[in-house]
Parts: C-alpha cells; sequence; structure tokens
C-alpha cells in the first residue's frame, strides 16, 4: 500500500478503525501491542490478545506469518525475507506468544502468505553463506539446480553454473514445526508474488508498493 489513504480505505472496509503497522527493518524483534501505538514501532513482528488491535504485516516478496491461538486468544504476525528468516522471526514469534501469553504451540494455528517461490527468488553468496550456519533441519529450504533444468526463464538464464534458490515459505514453515506448530495447523497461500501480476513483487517492480496481511481479535 502507498499512503495511508490506501490503509484508511482497508480499515473502512474491514470494519477496523486504525491498522497496526509496524515500520519494518528486516530485523527480527517481536514486539508487545498493547494500545494502538500512534507511531509504528520498529519492528517486524507483533503480538497481541486484546480485541481491536488488527496487526498487519506489509510485503511484497517476502513472507507474511499470521498466528492465533484459540486457548489463549492470542494473535502474532510476522514479517519475514531471507534475513528474518535466517534470524528465526517465526520461532521469535511463537516464543513470545508463549512466554507471555502462555500460548502453546501446538495449539497455534499459523497462515504463511503469498511470497516470492523457491522458482523465481534466486539468492547470492551473502544468502547461501548466511543460511549455510542454521541448523541442518532448515537447509532444504535453499536449493541448488543447474540453469539447465530450471523450469523457469529466470533460472534457464545460466544454463551451465550451479543456481541457489531459496522457498522461504518452506523455510518458515520448518522454522514454526521446529517449535512445535503442528504441521496439520499450518496455512500456505503459494501463490508466486512474482509471477502473480495482481500482487507486488519487489523483484518483478521494484519501487512499487506492498500488500497487506492483517488479524485482529475481535
Ligand atoms: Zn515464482
Amino acid at each position: 500500500m502507498r499512503d495511508q489513504a490506501n490503509r484508511d480505505s482497508v480499515s473502512k472496509r474491514l470494519e477496523i478503525d486504525r491498522l497496526v503497522v509496524a515500520k519494518q527493518v528486516h530485523g527480527s524483534d517481536v514486539v508487545l501491542i498493547d494500545t494502538a501505538p500512534r507511531e509504528p514501532k520498529v519492528c517486524d513482528a507483533m503480538i497481541a490478545d486484546k480485541a481491536d488491535l488488527p496487526l498487519t504485516i506489509l510485503t511484497a516478496d517476502c513472507v507474511p506469518i499470521l498466528l492465533f491461538d484459540p486457548k489463549t486468544r492470542s494473535i502474532g504476525v510476522a514479517h519475514a525475507g531471507w534475513r528474518g528468516s535466517a534470524a528465526m522471526i517465526a520461532v521469535k514469534t511463537v516464543r513470545a506468544m508463549t512466554k507471555r501469553f502462555g500460548a502453546k504451540p501446538d495449539d497455534l494455528i499459523a497462515g504463511i502468505g503469498p511470497s516470492i517461490c523457491d522458482g523465481c527468488y534466486h539468492v547470492g553468496d551473502e544468502v547461501i553463506t548466511t543460511w549455510g550456519k542454521l541448523d541442518k533441519e532448515f537447509r532444504p529450504a535453499l536449493k541448488s539446480r543447474r540453469g539447465a533444468e530450471s523450469k523457469t526463464r529466470l533460472q534457464r538464464r545460466q544454463k551451465t553454473s550451479k543456481e541457489y534458490f531459496l522457498h522461504l515459505q518452506l523455510a518458515n514453515r520448518l522454522m514454526l514445526r521446529s517449535v512445535g506448530v503442528n504441521e496439520k495447523n499450518i496455512e500456505t497461500i503459494s501463490f508466486c508474488t512474482y509471477e502473480t501480476t495482481s500482487l507486488f513483487s519487489y523483484r518483478r517492480d521494484s519501487g512499487c508498493g506492498r500488500f497487506a496481511s492483517v488479524i485482529a481479535l475481535v
């Protein structure tokens, strides 16, 4: 979303007064939202257990993660690009909900929203090196293939050398599972933002807007 007018239009349509939007910085800080902040908090994840606090994540290729615990009636959101994912923001958000609200990971319902897919998210040395330092269980999210074996135009550009692609949604699903979220409670919307022209994609159209993922207790 480009401006306040867009946000207000979303707020009106959802019949919620004001979206709680963070100033996202590709970090991994989780902030408790108790009352609607006047200024956006600098963070990439928020948690709350009060009604009428529509926690909102803005993305264009990064992964939006929504969490809900029906038992403690608490919610959480996270913005996970490669940096946030490598910093285990999904795990930190679940742990914050446990610590603050007593939410049990096994009770959580998780939503993983649209992001760039592993066919389109070609990554370079910094990502490869960082990912290599993570626990083994998360390594499957970083995939290598030879350009010639690849199915998309982007991947075929270099036909001989080994290319690396990061599966951000898989990475975050593995991380949610690692902290005790039940696989059957994780729903993924697997649209690729890069390939779906109705969604914003930073890689496709740099300087583009962002789309909002919102969760609220009512
Ligand atoms: Zn794709």
